[in-house]
């Protein structure tokens, strides 16, 4: 086992005793639905991405029908999630392929290994890495971990990997991801970042890696108690 994924387990076990195994959703959502809130959560939280794709399941019996509405419609439906517009050709055109192809449930995925899927779903206009890999991720049960702003920031900042962009980290950090830890570490990370390793001021004396973390500028100036935001959009689609 290399250095790296022994440090990944070291690190989720220090992510678990923080903060808990994350609850999974049993059974594990729809790829569509999830495909779906990934796309309305991009550039946005967690709580207004729920707000827009409650509101597009409570308009819609199901997702086709979104083609045979005029996409302002939907922008009106999400635009609680910003980026309506972008976004709403996204989802239109999405769902307009995976009709042509006669495969709206992305069966065409379940064959694939992660390298094929995560290449075929960013064919799809408007779907990047990240969002793909959440869908593997979350729908389809794959270890593979998901990289963004937060995971980006604390992996590197912990010295997992050392990497500029999201993509890049994303690509050294699932090389040889040791089996059965990425839900759980990429879950926790994401609350590490958003509730202790923040971009200004992270509150090194409450976090979990105070004595492993190889980021120079760690601040142990004690002030103000971390604010809990544990709702995760992909573990409630
Ligand atoms: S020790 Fe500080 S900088 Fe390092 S991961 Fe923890 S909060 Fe972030």
């Amino acid at each position: 086992m290399s250095a790296k994924s022994k440090l990944i387990i070291k690190c989720n076990s220090l992510l678990i005793k923080k903060f808990g195994v994350p609850k999974r959703q049993k059974p594990l959502p729809d790829p569509l639905d999830l495909l779906i809130a990934t796309i309305l959560s991009q550039n946005t939280n967690d709580n207004n991405s729920f707000k827009a794709y409650q509101n597009l399941k409570q308009r819609f019996s199901n997702w086709k029908e979104l083609l045979v509405v005029k996409r302002t419609k939907i922008e009106q439906l999400i635009r609680v999630a910003g980026l309506a517009e972008q976004k709403s050709k996204t989802i239109k055109n999405l769902l307009k392929e995976l009709v042509e192809k006669d495969d709206i449930a992305l069966s065409f995925l379940n064959n694939m290994n992660n390298e094929l899927a995560l290449n075929e779903l960013t064919r799809f206009n408007g779907i990047g890495i990240k969002t793909a890999s959440c869908v593997l991720l979350f729908a389809m049960n794959r270890n593979i971990c998901p990289v963004d702003t937060h995971v980006h920031r604390t992996v590197n900042r912990i010295g997992i990997v050392s990497e500029k962009t999201a993509d890049k980290t994303f690509n050294s950090l699932n090389e040889n991801f040791p089996d059965g830890t990425a839900h759980s570490f990429h879950t926790n990370l994401i609350r590490l970042g958003r509730e202790i390793c923040k971009p200004k001021n992270p509150k090194c004396h409450e976090c979990p890696f105070k004595k492993i973390c190889q980021f120079d500028d760690k601040n142990f100036e004690i002030s103000g108690v971390s604010n809990s935001s544990s709702f995760m959009l992909l573990d409630n689609v």
